[in-house]
């Protein structure tokens, strides 16, 4: 035999050679870290490792083509929830439809589509309506973190950068501390937006370690010339043809370019040949320009997850949650996640919130047009993906009607709440008189266009309709002429029209059939007459599908032509909800407008403020205690909060910086009276949790969380801190604590306004100092039992009432009579131990003449 075939012969025994699986390993070159997921007919086939890889993970069978190569499928119309278990398990998923090859329509092509990864969803089931799902990039130039979030499924896309120094290194532990700073900003930006994924150069990966260890995100790792400056000018020039300066990137050199670089590279290798709908990147000015929260501010204060398990309920989004529209809830957790700190947006919001307060009848209009709104800004994202749905065209009609109508009825409260123009209204106009009311959930699965919008089309289905009349006639015919009463005439779509007879009857068949397919009791036949009508109907059938597809394809195009201004309209929209959703928190909570001082020195005066989530929580027919504050950088900057436990102590600090926080947003503020000055940033230090992962003990966290806060605040700061030195030993412990009041409230430093609850009730000490009062919390104690009564009032607690509390949890008695004898005994050498301290302290000072500061010294005998 010849070499050559031979070489013929052996492509002809490996499976791996038949024009499908050559198909195959090219499309799979490419796509090594990702499944693909090959459309073969109505599934979508896995071969190979990947079969191996995705079988268990999708809950399928595997098993094996030509028996050898190991396969498994997945029916196409319910691909999304096989994609979903692989997206949750963590894998890259590649998709390649097929189209008839145009050389040969016989035989099918199969082209990669797009690859799916966490960041970079469109499709509808797989995301979570009320968040955003967005893929980050960071760079890094010296000190200076560059960081670019997109939303593909949004079209959200924005960038900025962060200066990570600490002025001139000098020591030898600078490169570290410099590693840490770098990470601590990226750590916050994470726990701001959460991303699903992020991407890193790959040089720079070893911040995970430090940033988030134990992050949901899914890091992947980008070749580091590709985050550099230079290419994301190109980028923006080569895809936006525009000036970075023009979106607001003033320094070529900033590591913000080089982030956005990253973003659109990626996206560009997952939506391989397709426009994206993602704006063009604005550059947002650094955190300095709203409200910062850190990660520890975000979670201590439960504003989006919950403590016990970070879900979503009892949060403050939970409660402020009255949005009715996807896009207003996103808008609601955007404004929480980053409040104002600029008085024109905190007024501007809260002036729209104070108009719908005083007007009832705009309030039901607004709420009844936004009724049934849905997400117009993702079907965009899917129709600029490609995989888009009939439904979408219905979507975005309802979403400018819903529009228009907001502008309607705001017009007469002043408008410009949002406005729709003519191009946007012509374009819902067409999308009513061309789609149906109800399309099909898939494109071809029915009709989508109305009667009487394209004369083509209307020619071909009435040419169906009278063909189906004719079949019906044609039935009948036949019936009578075969005198057959069972003859049938029926349709598929793997054979088309036949006369469908018995297997009994199929001998009496007239002369003229001719046989089609034999089945177990039937025969099915066909003749000249019905092979003629079929060509006709199937003709009808494609010219109605090419038709539909056309005025789709024109549809989406239009849509695709006005996303830029759908979707402001959308972000107005969404504001709107917003809105709306804060004047009915309001007014079902009675709560008030704030007032913000935007200059002079800073001030927090809260009459009867309540903490907006524990009051929406407290069993029914519980009552809500409310407190009041008074901090005055100029004279009571600093309160030391003491009382028991459970006296009511977190829930008070934790209400203050929601009211700060909610006031900032623009919202009204569960108080009676409010007058708060901006503040740059709230800290919080509140609880002790172990942070295992990160290789950090309880105490250790405490302290970084604490050192981060006397490093950063400043005069415009909130600081709340629970709980302090509760990690270690009492003595320690105190210590630790005394030296932080000291240093937050001395006039020389930068005095941020510091609500501190502590247990250490000897540090009421602290109040005789300038700047420091003391708070506690009321109990009554009544035949040696402790009723609290949840009201902060000025002074100091005499003592904790750590055996009261023990009680109310059901300690032994036996245990609480002991702890009481131990607790007498130990007082008891205490003051032994204090007058002693005293008598020695007055003659040594007698013979020196040093000053001492005696509370100190008397604390810590
Ligand atoms: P610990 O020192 O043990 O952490 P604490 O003094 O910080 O206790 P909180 O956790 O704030 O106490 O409050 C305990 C419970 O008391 C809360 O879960 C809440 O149910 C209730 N509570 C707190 N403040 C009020 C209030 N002002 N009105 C009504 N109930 C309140």
């Amino acid at each position: 035999m010849s070499r050559e075939k031979k070489g013929a012969a052996a492509a002809a025994d490996d499976p791996l050679a038949t024009p499908v699986m050559r198909q195959y390993l090219e499309l799979k070159r490419g796509l090594d870290d990702a499944i693909l997921l090959f459309r073969m007919g109505d599934f979508y086939e896995l071969f190979l490792e990947d079969a191996e890889r995705a079988a268990p993970i999708m809950d399928v069978a595997l098993t094996r083509r030509q028996s050898s190569i190991p396969m498994c499928g997945v029916p196409y119309h319910s691909v999304e929830t096989y994609v979903q278990r692989l997206i949750a398990a963590g894998c890259k998923v590649a998709i390649a439809e097929q189209q008839p090859d145009p050389e040969n329509p016989r035989l099918m092509q199969r082209r990669l589509q797009r690859v799916i990864t966490a960041g970079t969803l469109v499709e509808e089931g797989l995301l979570a309506s009320s968040a955003n799902n967005y893929l980050m990039a960071f760079a890094v130039a010296g000190d200076n973190l560059g960081l670019a979030l997109a939303d593909v499924s949004t079209g959200d896309f924005f960038a900025s950068a962060v200066a990570c120094g600490q002025g001139p290194a000098s020591d030898d532990t600078a490169p570290r501390s410099g590693e840490m700073l770098l990470a601590t900003a990226l750590r916050d930006w994470i726990s701001q937006y959460a991303p699903r994924e992020i991407l890193s150069p790959s040089d720079r990966l070893q911040l995970r370690t430090l940033a988030a260890p134990e992050g949901r995100a899914i890091w992947q790792p980008m070749e580091p010339w590709k985050a550099s400056p230079s290419e994301g000018l190109r980028q923006l020039e080569t895809r936006y043809a525009v000036r970075a300066r023009g979106l607001g990137f003033e320094d070529p050199a900033s590591p913000a370019l080089g982030a956005l670089s990253l973003i659109l590279h990626y996206v560009r290798t997952n939506f391989p040949g397709q426009t994206l709908f993602l704006q063009a990147p604005a550059f947002r000015e650094g955190p300095g320009a709203c409200l910062r929260l850190d990660e520890q501010t975000i979670r201590h204060l439960e504003l989006t997850e919950n403590q016990q398990d970070g879900g979503p309920q009892r949060t403050l989004f939970s409660t402020l949650d009255r949005c009715k529209t996807p896009v207003g809830k996103r808008a609601l957790r955007a404004a929480i996640l980053a409040p104002f700190r600029n008085i024109a947006e905190i007024q501007a919001r809260a002036n729209r919130v104070e108009q719908l307060l005083g007007n009832d009848g705009l309030r039901s209009a607004l709420s009844a047009a936004l009724d049934g709104v849905q997400d117009l800004e993702r079907a965009l994202a899917r129709q600029a993906a490609g995989r888009g749905a009939p439904r979408d065209f219905v979507i975005a009609r309802q979403a400018i009607v819903a529009a228009q109508s907001i502008a309607a009825a705001t017009a007469g409260a002043g408008g410009g709440w949002l406005e729709v123009t003519a191009s946007i209204a012509t374009l819902a106009e067409d999308l009513q008189r061309i789609v149906v009311d109800s399309p099909p959930a898939v494109f071809g699965g029915g009709a989508l266009v109305r009667d009487g919008v394209d004369a083509e089309l209307d020619r071909a289905r009435q040419a169906q309709q009278q063909g189906g009349q004719w079949i019906l006639d044609f039935e009948e015919r036949e019936r009578k002429r075969s005198g057959l009463n069972a003859l049938r005439v029926k349709y598929n779509r793997v054979y088309g029209y036949f006369i469908e007879i018995s297997k009994g009857q199929a001998k009496d068949a007239p002369q003229d059939y001719t046989r089609k397919q034999t089945l177990t009791g039937y025969e099915r036949f066909s003749n000249d007459e019905l092979a003629e009508m079929e060509a006709t109907l199937l003709g009808a059938e494609e010219r109605i599908q090419l038709a539909e597809e056309r005025i789709a394809g024109e549809l989406s195009h239009r849509l695709l032509a006005e996303s830029g201004a759908l979707k402001q309209l959308m972000q107005a929209l969404g504001e709107t909800d917003l809105r709306l959703a804060l004047a009915e928190v309001a007014a079902r909570g009675d709560w008030q407008r704030p007032q913000c001082v935007a200059s002079g020195a800073a001030c927090l005066e809260i009459d009867d403020g309540r903490h907006p989530v524990v009051e929406e929580h407290l069993p029914r027919g519980d009552l809500f205690t409310p407190n009041s504050v008074r901090l005055l950088a100029a004279e009571r900057s600093f309160a030391v909060l003491t009382g028991p436990n459970m006296a009511g102590k977190s829930t008070y600090i934790r209400q203050i910086a929601l009211i700060q926080l909610l006031a900032q947003m623009g919202s009204y503020v569960p108080a009676q009276n409010c007058r708060l000055s901006l503040c740059d940033r709230i800290f919080t230090r509140i609880g002790a949790g172990d942070n295992l992962t990160r290789g950090e003990s309880t105490f250790f966290v405490e302290m970084l969380e604490t050192a981060r806060i006397l490093n950063q605040c400043s005069s415009q700061s909130l600081v709340i801190m629970d709980e302090v030195g509760r990690g270690t030993s009492t003595y320690d412990g105190m210590s630790i604590a005394w030296a932080i009041v000291e240093r937050l409230s001395d006039p020389e430093g930068p005095l941020p306004l510091t609500l501190f609850a502590t247990h250490y009730h000897e540090l009421t000490a602290l109040g005789e100092r300038e700047k420091v009062i003391n708070l506690t919390m009321d109990v009554q104690e009544r035949d040696g039992r402790v009723l609290f009564l949840h009201r902060v009032r000025e002074g100091a607690a005499d003592r904790s009432y750590g055996i009261h509390v023990a009680r109310l949890a059901g300690m032994p008695e036996a245990v609480l009579r002991r702890a009481e004898e131990k607790l007498i005994e130990l007082e008891r050498e205490l003051d032994r131990s204090r007058q002693q301290e005293a008598e020695q302290h007055s003659s040594r000072r007698g013979r020196t003449r040093r000053a001492a500061d005696g509370n100190q010294s008397s604390l810590f005998s």
